[in-house]
């Protein structure tokens, strides 16, 4: 099990997926669009020279591809490592493809047409590979987050996002995602589209959709521990709220017992009523228990609610009786 506060949940759905197994070859390749879609560059040089390359921050996701592109493709990806100065030093893993290579990866995506001198000719600056099988569109939709995707920890908050800098992959993107009827939305950040997907669910949903089920079930049980959390605050508030409510009710039992003292002088009640009156306008804020305890014999916390309730009754018809006599008089 891993230890999602160690780290960042986000990465941890990465590890899962680049875990994966590579898929049908039509996945491989959709998964493979993905990529070049969110990561791929395309370099040109005179003498028909062309370059496809990968910048990945993520090693693992590097590794994958490397595979991808070497099992459905049959190419051979180099692979070396940039240090970026401007982001602390962070190291980024960089595939690139030879000529040859480029073309195949272009031709596998549709994005070429090759005359019959064998020139190149860019059909489109976006890779399109036809996405109409589920398993494809899954594919499709995991590659898009290894290479542009990020993920909140459940811990704070519900938010799934893809960062789309080519408003065509936006599309793409949007499509898919009404086809898994996966509500999402998006706005522009710097120019960039954001296609986000909010709420517990729906990140669930994606999840197991882009094929991490470890991920979904780490989710959950993020989410009942908060859930667990969020109640045990509420109950203890409650508790609070309650002893403040028997707070309340020791000072009501006080001032209604002043009441009748006053009205009727507590000599007039009951010994048993006596000696409780005397107590509780002593001590308003005891607790029943408490009350009890100080009477002689004791009383238990029912017999003292009961006496307190009869108190209660008592400074009610008296109130009753000097209303209706107020009004008639
Ligand atoms: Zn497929």
């Amino acid at each position: 099990m891993r230890t999602s506060d160690t780290r960042s949940f986000s990465a941890g759905v990465k590890e899962e997926l680049i875990r994966l197994p590579m898929g049908k070859p039509c996945c491989m390749l959709s998964e493979i669009s993905a990529l070049t879609q969110t990561s791929g560059h395309l370099a040109f040089r005179g003498g028909g020279w062309i370059s496809a390359s990968y910048r990945l921050d993520n090693a693992g996701t590097a590794r994958r591809l490397f595979q991808l592109l070497k099992k459905r493709l049959n190419v051979a990806p180099k692979l070396h490592f940039v240090q970026t100065r401007q982001l602390g030093g962070r190291r980024s893993c960089v595939l690139s493809l030879g000529t040859e290579d480029t073309r195949t990866l272009l031709n596998a995506l549709h994005m070429a047409e090759t005359d019959e001198d064998g020139q190149i000719h860019l059909k489109r600056t976006v890779p399109r590979h036809p996405m109409t099988r589920q398993c494809c569109r899954r594919a499709f939709l995991r590659g898009a987050f290894l290479g542009a995707g990020t993920l909140t920890h459940p811990e704070k908050g519900y938010h799934f996002e893809w960062k789309a800098e080519d408003e065509r992959l936006a599309e793409t993107l949007e499509k898919l995602l009404e086809k898994c009827d996966l509500p999402y939305k998006s706005y522009l950040r710097k120019g960039t589209r954001v296609i986000y997907l909010k709420g517990a669910q729906q990140i669930s949903d994606i999840l197991a959709v882009m094929g991490a089920g470890s991920s979904v079930l780490e989710m959950e049980n993020i989410r009942i521990n908060k859930q667990l959390r969020a109640a045990a605050t509420r109950a203890a508030n409650c508790d609070e709220h309650n002893s403040e409510k028997m707070l309340d009710a020791g000072h009501r039992q006080a001032e209604a017992i002043r009441h009748i003292s006053i009205a009727k002088g507590l000599f007039t009640l009951p010994p048993a009523l006596r000696e409780i009156a005397r107590l509780r306008v002593e001590n308003p804020d005891m607790s029943l228990q408490e009350l009890g305890a100080m009477m002689d014999p004791p009383v238990g916390k029912s017999g003292v609610n009961h006496r307190l309730r009869r108190l209660m009754e008592i400074s009610r018809r008296i109130e009753e009786e000097y209303g209706e006599g107020g009004k008639n008089g």
